[in-house]
């Protein structure tokens, strides 16, 4: 039999993210929204309580640091691994705190999407050296977005110092000026193609790093979105997150684990802002008679009723790609495929159920009285960030029909 309920014993866990966004994140979901650029000081507070989670082992998964894949042969006993499930753990939870507020959760501090590029790619004494550190992700240049191969930062070997040399500019990096680190995207040979794309953990403050300016956005105001140029910045060797070998037979293998598992969380924020819009539109059209019957065809039904019945079932298959893609990264299984299945399946209907809600509740969905608009303003850009629809279409039929990037662009 296929059991589709949510796993037992990530219930305990879940139950606290959904108590932390009702109570502690839609209270000052609308006030951040309106103070763009304002750091959400109360964040800090809950952001000590995961800690503790964290350190406890009771919240392994609380949040979206990113979760360490333990397949290494040589196990240093001082860097934490992940419990069973803990991927699973970490979608749940962060479906959760989104259904609370996807602009505040990308704000919270220790848990950005750095902090999953260096739990993906670093070495032990790397996950050591950086954990607690909170890291923002900067891939996305003036010339280069989708085409992420392309980038034009260089970091040049300094033989005389051991540090690389980094040159360019990054453009909407997420907690870009908030966090404590960076983890940028460079090539160290531009003609040697992808392979030669690897990652370095910037520390904010560094010399030759500065933050240009921030973006004015349609969503996730609560989140800064910044604009740093690297000049002439020096980074210790050290924080070359991986191996510093240009192996053409992996190519882009570093940059794409980072991907399976920031895929299926970004699925993850697209599942739980929809599920805030579908249970308030529900409430809403309760309130005016409209009652939504899951025993009887949609056919019988009120339109309203319908159009929501076609939506949950939409959110539902979003949900479910979402928790396949982390149950096998949890398993070890390959999952770039299913990463991107969930990603491209949650940002879409996830865009449409919020919009959906706005029009079922019409004049109230439009309006500031309630959160609907501001949710579809927010879960835009999560069918956008960590690759477009498009994009992720494009790897699942690449996938599938067995195609490399160069044989299906
Ligand atoms: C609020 C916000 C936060 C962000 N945070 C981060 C971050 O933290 N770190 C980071 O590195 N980046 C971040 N980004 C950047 C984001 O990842 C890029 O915007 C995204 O990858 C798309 O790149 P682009 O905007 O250059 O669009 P383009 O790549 O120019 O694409 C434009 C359009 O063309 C389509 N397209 C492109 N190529 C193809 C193709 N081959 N086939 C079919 N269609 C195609 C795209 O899907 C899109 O619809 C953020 C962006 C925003 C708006």
């Amino acid at each position: 039999m296929i059991n589709l309920d949510d796993p037992q014993k990530f219930r305990t866990l879940v139950g606290q993210a959904h108590q932390v966004a009702m109570n502690m994140l839609r209270p000052i979901s609308r006030r951040y929204d309106r103070a763009e650029h304002e750091y959400p000081k109360e964040l800090d507070l809950l952001a000590a309580m995961i800690d503790g989670l964290s350190e406890s082992g009771a919240g392994e998964g609380a949040g979206a640091v990113g979760v360490r894949r333990d397949d290494s042969a040589e196990r240093d006993p001082g860097v934490k691994r992940s419990v069973n499930g803990a991927h699973l753990a970490s979608v749940m939870s962060i479906a959760e705190m989104c259904w609370g507020d996807v602009g505040l959760l990308l704000s919270m501090p220790r848990q950005g999407l750095g902090n999953s590029a260096i739990a993906s790619v670093a070495n032990d004494e790397q996950a050591k050296r950086f954990e607690g550190v909170w890291a923002g992700m900067a891939i996305t240049e003036p010339g280069t977005g989708s085409d992420s191969a392309n980038i034009r930062t260089t970091a040049t070997l300094d033989s005389d110092t051991g540090c690389y040399v980094l040159n360019g500019e990054k453009i909407f990096v997420t907690a870009g000026d908030r966090c404590d680190a960076v983890v940028v995207w460079a090539t160290l040979d531009r003609s040697l193609g992808r392979a030669a794309i690897k990652s370095f953990v910037v520390p904010k403050g560094t010399p030759g790093m500065n933050v240009e300016r921030l973006e004015h956005k349609l969503g996730i105001r609560a989140s800064d979105t910044a604009t740093i140029r690297f000049e002439n910045c020096r980074v210790p060797a050290e924080n070359l997150l991986g191996s510093p070998e240009i192996d053409p037979r992996q190519g882009f293998a570093g940059a794409m684990a980072t991907f399976d598992n920031t895929r299926p969380l970004v699925a993850a924020m697209a599942v739980g802002c929809a599920r805030a819009s579908l249970d308030l539109t529900r409430e809403l059209l309760e309130q005016v008679g409209v009652e939504v019957d899951y025993d009887r065809p949609a056919i019988t039904q009120s339109a309203a009723a319908a159009r929501f019945l076609q939506m949950e079932a939409d959110w539902e298959a979003a949900h479910l790609l979402t928790l396949q893609a982390a149950w096998m990264a949890d398993n070890r299984k390959p999952n770039s495929l299913e990463a991107s299945m969930a990603k491209a399946k949650a940002g879409r209907v996830g865009s449409d159920i919020t919009l959906g809600c706005v029009e079922l509740a019409s004049s109230v969905g439009y309006s500031e009285t309630e959160l609907l608009e501001k949710w579809a303003r927010d879960s835009k850009i999560l069918d956008i960030f960590e690759g477009t629809q498009q994009i992720q279409q494009l790897i699942v039929a690449r996938r599938i029909l067995g195609l490399s990037s160069a044989e299906l662009k």
